[in-house]
């Protein structure tokens, strides 16, 4: 899938549509979620236009890959999340249901965050 940079995260980088940021380095932005799911719900972006983790890790530097890893680090620990714990998340194409197609990790925590997936229905 091409790029599309109108998609609505593009436009939070570019500073069109406002976002509550915890982080930002030269290399990624990491905002709360406008629909939080639990306590603590934070989405993490590179800077570079990559639609989701399977092209970021095919077509991204060494240094934006790990500027991305250390970001989602850095804003755990910022935000007080490693002692109880978090899940990170990235959805990857139609069935993970991923809706923005520029690559984000959600952050979840504030909550026990149960298990990892809803098994499927047998
Ligand atoms: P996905 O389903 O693609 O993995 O997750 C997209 C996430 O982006 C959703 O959790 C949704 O609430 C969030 N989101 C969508 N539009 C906006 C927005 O304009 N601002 C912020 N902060 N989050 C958004």
């Amino acid at each position: 899938m091409a790029y599309d940079p109108d998609n609505i995260f593009a436009k939070i980088l570019r500073g069109e549509i406002p976002c509550n940021k915890v982080f930002e380095d030269d290399y990624a932005l990491a905002f709360h979620d406008i629909q939080p799911q639990t306590p603590v719900h934070v989405l993490v972006i590179p800077k570079g236009a990559y639609v989701s983790m399977d092209d970021f890790s095919a077509t991204a530097s060494d240094a934006e890959l790990a500027s991305f890893s250390r970001a989602i680090g850095h804003v755990a620990r910022d935000l007080g999340l490693v002692e109880n714990g978090y899940r990170i998340l990235a959805n990857n194409g139609e069935d993970s249901h991923q809706e923005v197609q520029h690559l984000h990790m959600h952050i979840f925590a504030g909550q026990n965050l149960g298990r990892m997936i809803k098994p499927i229905d047998k």
